[in-house]
């Protein structure tokens, strides 16, 4: 790992170099106006670049370029997504309609067609989001691959695998052999909170096996910072915290949690946190009124290995 997130010239990307081939950029948080905190990557060869998930929209994915272009004058020769979510694809179009081939999985393609347009109008339809939203369209990869092809730029090697549904259906890694580096596209989130949206939880493990297996050393996610394999272990944590977890109740409520890995000040043991975020009981307790009608919530339970099928109660709280 080298050099921590700089600022860009406008101040708005940070930029990361965690190996001496590849650039991360992103905006931060986790708005639509800063693309949810994607990571958008460039992959450096001698003569050209690969550019991976280019942002939310074509003036993020123009950030990007101007970023690209303080350290290198090489033509981007191909675009590559991870997968169809609007914050990796949409700045795609930009490089697009100059010409430049954009290679996804075929069912990140279908997704990209029946989502997109209907995205893009309903955000045109809001006034803060309609300026970002102008110039947006939805793009029509290129080439399309079904299990996983190899691109051969000068000096540089890139594997882009699909390794079934795990995070979406068209999911893609990126795999630098000889230079220990893998691109995880939203199978990992690293300190962000997941998204499930479209996600398979079998697919997912499976998914961080695969990445497990490949020879790096040096990890980028989707969403947050660079990292080593380390990444995927919290991650596959997360989501056995996710799993593992149930309310019961008499009428279901609506309860929107975060689940986080976090640590613990002088333990070894990582802890799994759980946040309740928002939590509408439809039962009321009588008289209340304050506090979100939290009284309602009595316990939370825990099967630490849960199987997906029997939840079998370990814990109470
Ligand atoms: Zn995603």
């Amino acid at each position: 790992m080298t050099a921590p997130a700089n600022a860009s010239p406008d101040g708005r990307l940070q930029e990361s170099r965690p190996h001496e081939r590849v650039l991360v950029w992103t905006l931060g948080g986790e708005e639509l106006a800063t693309s949810y905190g994607t990571n958008a990557v460039a992959l450096l060869g001698d003569d050209g670049v690969v550019l991976v998930d280019p942002l939310v929209a074509p003036a993020h994915a123009r950030l990007v370029e101007r970023a690209l272009r303080r350290h290198t004058d090489t033509p981007v020769r191909l675009v590559v997504l991870t997968h169809h979510h609007t914050d990796h694809a949409l700045g795609a179009s930009w490089f697009a309609a100059r010409g430049i081939p954009v290679l996804a999985h075929a069912a990140c393609a279908e997704r990209i067609a029946a989502e997109h347009p209907g995205l893009i109008a309903a955000r045109r339809a809001v006034p803060a989001l309609a300026g970002l939203f102008d110039d947006a369209e939805p793009v029509r990869p290129t080439v399309t691959f079904s299990t996983g092809v190899t691109l051969h730029l000068d000096g540089l090697e890139v594997e882009v695998w699909h390794p079934g549904w795990g995070h979406t259906p068209g999911d893609a890694f990126l795999y630098l052999p000889g230079q220990g580096v893998a691109l995880t596209g939203d199978l990992v989130f690293h300190r962000y909170h997941f998204n499930y949206e479209d996600a398979s939880p079998d697919g997912v493990r499976r998914g961080l096996e695969a990445l497990r297996a490949l020879d790096a050393e040096i990890f980028v996610p989707g969403h947050g910072p660079p990292g080593g394999p380390e990444l995927l272990t919290l991650q596959a944590h997360y989501h056995e915290t996710v799993e593992a977890v149930g309310f019961d109740f008499i009428r279901l409520p609506e309860v929107e949690c975060e689940y986080r890995i976090a640590p613990r000040e002088g333990q070894l043991m990582d802890e799994a946190v759980i946040q309740i975020k928002t939590f509408k009981s439809r039962a009321m307790v009588k008289g209340a009124t304050q506090k979100g009608n939290l009284e309602t919530l009595s316990m939370v339970m825990v099967d630490y290995d849960y199987d997906g099928e029997v939840f079998a109660l370990d814990a109470v709280f």
